[in-house]
């Protein structure tokens, strides 16, 4: 399988996160790619591809302008006024009933853009955002030359932004912006199966009121776990979109006897729509070790999880997500592809 890297994540570097009443080194490292590879060259997946570059049209189809703008120019505009070195970061959140758009001050666009503390922007942030495009954007060229499988292995991850709201180390929605690129060049129905252990909020939020993408998504029940205020099982979607979001929330603790029958629910979903290509939003977060996540899967689970994607037997890309727990990181994801690539 092809594995789609950039070296250019790297200068998504040096920010830290509030986690409760810490300031901590930012979970979403460098390393963690880094990591990934390793564990993928060990399990014999050594097809390693640089990304070609690509212009973000597609991407203007799934963010606002104003938004793309604010990330080109946060960090500029924050060290004009701290200097150079730091990271630019929010300290007021724009809330119910407070609907401006400002454009003046960074503190402004960041109270407008932002949903949490976890998209600090460094100066190479938008290095990074613009690599994981073309890292994504690679992958569905593969695909559409007749590739079965790839994985993109995007960094930032993407899937907790949405049209104009970054958060959740999250700052432009990879996945999203391929399944818009699968549509534009001739898809019908793009399936999106997410299994990080995290909701994908900002993708359900930008498919919400469509059907030409169906989204699915398995992860830790919002009323306990980021991102707390979507996820829930009633969201089914909206207008013409209703029917084509499916939330499958499970208690923190699940193993995977239980997250296998969640799994195969899923499975069913993108077999009936019967989708021309599915995404796969890959967070291996779900990890019994992972500092960020909270259910109980071990590293064997992985294989079979690959195993069950494989027997859908559509064409299949893979996009890197969440994963931190540094020491199995890489034997997960690469479990995952080996379970994947034996179906
Ligand atoms: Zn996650």
């Amino acid at each position: 399988m092809k594995i789609i890297y950039s070296d250019k994540h790297k200068a998504h570097a040096g920010a830290k996160e509030m986690r409760y009443d810490q300031m901590i080194e930012m979970s979403d490292s460098p390393e963690r790619i880094d990591i990934i590879i390793e564990g993928l060259a060990n399990a014999g997946f050594t097809e390693l591809v640089q990304a070609a570059v690509f212009d973000i049209d597609v991407a203007k189809k799934i963010h606002s302008p104003e938004f793309i703008d604010f990330l080109q120019r946060a960090y500029p505009l924050w060290e004009q006024e701290f200097g150079p070195g730091g990271f630019a970061t929010a300290y007021t959140f724009g809330m119910r009933g407070m609907n401006q758009r400002p454009n003046e001050s960074v503190h402004s666009m960041l109270s407008c853009y932002t949903f949490d503390v976890c998209v600090p922007i460094v100066e190479g942030t938008w290095l990074a955002i613009r690599s994981a495009i073309d890292v994504v954007l690679s992958g569905v060229q593969a695909i559409k030359q007749g590739e079965s499988a790839v994985l993109s292995l995007c960094r930032p991850p993407g899937h907790h932004a949405s049209q104009d709201l970054a958060g959740g180390y999250c700052y432009m929605n990879n996945v999203a912006i391929a399944a818009q690129q699968y549509i534009d060049q001739g898809a019908k129905r793009v399936a999106i199966l997410d299994v990080d252990y995290h909701h994908g909020n900002g993708t359900q939020r930008i498919f919400y009121q469509r059907n030409d993408v169906l989204f699915v998504s398995l992860h830790a029940r919002p009323e306990q776990e980021y991102p707390f205020l979507m996820g829930y099982q009633n969201e089914t979607g909206e207008g013409a979109g209703e029917g084509y979001n499916v939330n499958l929330p499970m208690p923190k603790g699940t193993a995977f006897n239980e997250y296998q029958k969640c799994l195969a629910t899923a499975i069913d979903k993108v077999k009936n729509y019967q989708a021309d290509v599915l995404l796969i939003s890959l967070g291996v977060d779900t990890y019994i070790d992972d500092p960020v996540g909270g259910f109980a899967l071990v590293s064997e689970d992985y294989l079979e999880l690959g195993a069950m994607i494989g027997e859908l037997a559509l064409p299949t890309h893979f996009v890197m997500e969440g994963g931190y727990a540094m020491a199995d990181l890489g034997k997960n994801v690469a479990n995952v592809i080996a379970g994947f690539s034996r179906a």
